[in-house]
């Protein structure tokens, strides 16, 4: 219970954009190199995640739909340095208990040994029966909030929760190049973005996500110092339709919203006087796991450096110098 506490889950589905969240996780957790996402009604009527990664066995399969039962943390140890995205075990539970779930998986490379599990609302008791499937794991959740109506009047209109929902796609895709994606809305392709971590098809993803604007107006930097190491593209005031919302910044490849962070961003940015605009970019921190603390909140993006003074130091210097060499 103590590390029950310890782990503060809270609620984890709010809208469809968090199932969408929870569910990508787990598919980049399984090692997948690709990853496809379908929705329906902006993900009320229907949320399905594809992935290829190692599947789940038989005996598991029922465990991952109970609370706490599969949680990847054994230990407190194991809160220092976690490196897999999920650390909860109870995001599959929760999301069931407010919806349709359907998961088919497969760990075989052989499709007639897929299986698969359902589970409608809180009355579950999973049940597993063989279904083929190839590698991997698809997860399907319909009528989101169908047993909780108080929820569902919390939902806005189809396009403002599919808005969210790739927000959420975007900082997922931009947090992992080596994974190939699909986002699907009402049957039509709205995001192919193919895997690859290469410059080209790296910046064909990020135009693809942010607009070509983005990447005619921005500065690629990579710059590395007392192990740390950052990489990625700062937006310059040429760009005249930056969005303030256009900021997306990973640490070890988890997006981070953190106060910390911003300061040493918005300080830079001032200090280089980039008057009156917003600074907007994409950039990624890689440090040692075990300095940086990702348990803080689960569903708030933040994380605590054991050397925050360090890290907020090294992006300001960072990131000073390099706007100050393109300064107009
Ligand atoms: P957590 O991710 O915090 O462990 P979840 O409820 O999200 O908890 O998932 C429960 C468990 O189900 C995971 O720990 C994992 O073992 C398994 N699982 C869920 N989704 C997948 C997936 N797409 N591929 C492989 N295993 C999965
Ligand atoms: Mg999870």
């Amino acid at each position: 219970p103590r590390l029950a506490n310890q782990i503060a889950a809270g609620e984890v589905v709010e809208r469809p954009a968090s199932v969408v969240k929870e569910l990508v996780e787990n598919a980049i957790d399984a090692g997948s190199t690709r990853i496809e996402l379908e929705l329906e009604g902006g993900g009320a009527r229907l949320i399905r995640v594809r992935d290829n990664g190692c599947g789940i066995t038989e005996e598991d399969l029922p465990l991952a739909l109970s609370r706490h039962a599969t949680s990847k943390i054994e230990s407190l140890d194991d809160l220092e340095g976690v490196a897999s995205l999920g650390f909860r075990g109870e995001a599959l539970a929760s999301i069931s208990s407010v919806s349709r779930l359907e998961l088919f998986s497969n760990v075989s490379d052989e499709p007639a040994n897929g299986w698969r599990v359902v589970a409608e609302g809180r009355e579950m008791s999973p049940r597993v029966s063989p279904a083929p499937h190839p590698r991997g794991t698809s997860v399907a959740v319909r009528d989101l909030f169908f047993n909780t109506p108080a929820r569902r009047k919390f939902m806005r209109t189809e396009k403002t929760e599919f808005g969210h929902v790739e927000e959420s796609f975007r900082r997922l895709a931009l947090s992992r190049h080596d994974i190939g994606w699909t986002l699907r809305h009402n049957q039509k392709v709205v995001h192919q973005l193919r895997a690859g971590e290469d410059t080209l098809t790296v910046e064909r993803r990020i135009g693809a996500l942010l607009g070509r604007n983005f990447l005619e107006h921005a500065l690629h930097l990579d710059i590395e110092a007392s192990g740390l190491r950052l990489s990625g593209w700062v937006g310059l005031p040429t760009h005249s339709r930056a969005q303030a919302d256009q900021q997306y910044f990973f640490v070890n490849g988890r997006v981070v919203r953190d106060r910390l962070v911003a300061h040493a961003v918005r300080q830079a940015y001032r200090d280089v006087l980039f008057h009156g605009r917003h600074p907007v970019f994409v950039l990624y921190l890689e440090l040692d796991p075990t300095v940086v603390d990702v348990n803080v909140h689960p569903t708030k993006h933040e994380v605590r450096f054991r050397d925050g003074r360090l890290v907020h130091d090294f992006l300001f210097s960072s990131l000073h110098k390099a706007l100050a060499e393109v300064r107009p």
